[in-house]
């Protein structure tokens, strides 16, 4: 650690964001280590997406023996593992059919068009569907429209028309902006970026009573809640409810671009030259997401995750009580430490540059931390990263 850091000449990549002057080399479990060899306990994975850490070999294996065998025949035709991954979806969720995208954005793009489709074929062309304040469902146009991120509606004016927005856990406000243009509500069973905050179960309830009396689909993001981050494969499965359109993205991939749309048989009425895309369902990435999703349902596993989401819940609360801040919250191992003054990003910083051993956390709001560490992180990793954060939380006191 003595040596000079190294120089980073990133000239030609193009600027979307500040990044710090180092270089990601490797990644193993919950560490990841720079160009300078200094290592990173990583609770944010990739933003959610390395359910099985860095580098887990089972993904590994898949991949190798994926690519040696068949990478791709274009989605023309079916493959093996394209075929696999879709039964052990739909075997999994109250879902029928599944159609595999590269990104969350995408995946969600694709549920808009099939609830438009299915407001053509069943309402009259309804097509509006409501989303609400401070959701985020991706950075494409439409995806953009749909999310509730302050300042979005004038980014890159004229927005994609018909996404009202209405209140996270407030019935009354979806309930005014229904009209008979209405196709579907979409919403995040826990708004990941807007500050990990979860839907309750009245709401969840009362919101799937009201859209099915209406004929109204409803649609969950679940790419960032998906795929056992909450403690359960999916999210809605803590609602006691059935959403008839569901996207999946980050962890199915564990790291490499996957994600899903998944729809009921009754919604699923896409026709030939309605949907598809140059790498949809490849092999080489749905192999991966056949290995995610069996070590996400191996015997034990989930119950894990909850197990761990309790511990890290625990030790928040602690640190919260502690150092008098305003709580905690989340599910599963998609949690947040509430602070109580705008020292979100200089913590983030701190806990990055530290030495000799770096910290990855994130604040998607000025007065909070956002914890999304590897589904299989040890209790040592989490009381360790709680150490690291009492520290952090002195120094600046
Ligand atoms: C990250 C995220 C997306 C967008 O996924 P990308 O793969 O970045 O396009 C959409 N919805 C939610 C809830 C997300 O967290």
């Amino acid at each position: 650690m003595n040596k000079p850091a190294q120089s980073v000449d990133a000239h030609s990549v193009m600027f979307i964001t500040p990044r710090p002057e180092v270089v990601m080399v490797e990644g193993q479990g919950s560490w990841l280590t720079d160009n300078n060899g200094k290592r990173y306990l990583d609770f944010l994975q990739g933003w959610a997406v390395n359910c099985l850490g860095h580098s887990n070999p089972g993904m590994i294996e898949a991949l190798n023996a994926q690519a040696k065998k068949l990478i791709n025949p274009s989605p023309a035709f079916y493959n093996e593992p394209m075929i696999r991954l879709s039964n052990l979806l739909t075997d999994n969720s109250c879902f029928n059919k599944v159609f595999f995208a590269n990104s969350g954005a995408e995946a969600n793009e694709g549920a808009i068009k099939l609830a438009r489709k299915w407001g053509q074929l069943n309402k009259s062309g309804a097509f509006e569907i409501i989303t609400f304040d401070h959701s985020f469902h991706g950075r494409t146009l439409a995806t953009m429209s749909a999310s509730g991120k302050p300042g979005w509606d004038t980014m890159f004016a004229p927005q994609v028309p018909g996404f009202p927005k209405a209140d996270l856990n407030d019935l009354e406000s979806v309930k005014k902006l229904v009209t008979d243009k209405t196709v579907a509500v979409m919403l995040e069973p826990v708004q990941g970026e807007g500050g990990v905050i979860p839907v309750t179960k009245e709401f969840m309830q009362g919101l799937r009573k009201f859209t099915k009396e209406n004929n109204i689909l409803l649609i969950v993001d679940e790419v960032q809640a998906g795929c056992g981050r909450t403690g359960k494969l999916f999210a809605y499965q803590h609602y006691g409810i059935e959403p008839d359109i569901m996207t999946l993205g980050k962890g199915i991939g564990g790291g490499v671009p996957l994600a899903a749309l998944m729809a009921s048989d009754a919604v699923a009425c896409f026709v030939p030259g309605d949907q598809g895309g140059t790498y949809n369902g490849n092999p080489l990435m749905t192999a991966v997401g056949i290995s995610v999703i069996e070590q996400l349902l191996a015997p034990g596993f989930l119950e894990s995750v909850r197990e761990k989401g309790e511990l890290l819940s625990k030790e928040l609360l602690s640190i919260s009580e502690e150092f008098n801040l305003n709580g905690e919250r989340g599910k599963g191992l998609l949690r947040a430490l509430i602070l109580n003054s705008d020292i979100g990003g200089k913590l983030v910083e701190l806990a990055r540059d530290r030495n000799p051993e770096g910290l990855l956390i994130n604040s998607p709001r000025p007065n909070l931390l956002r914890f999304m560490p590897a589904l299989n992180v040890s209790d040592d990793e989490i009381r360790h990263m709680c150490k690291t954060l009492r520290d952090l939380l002195k120094q600046v006191a």
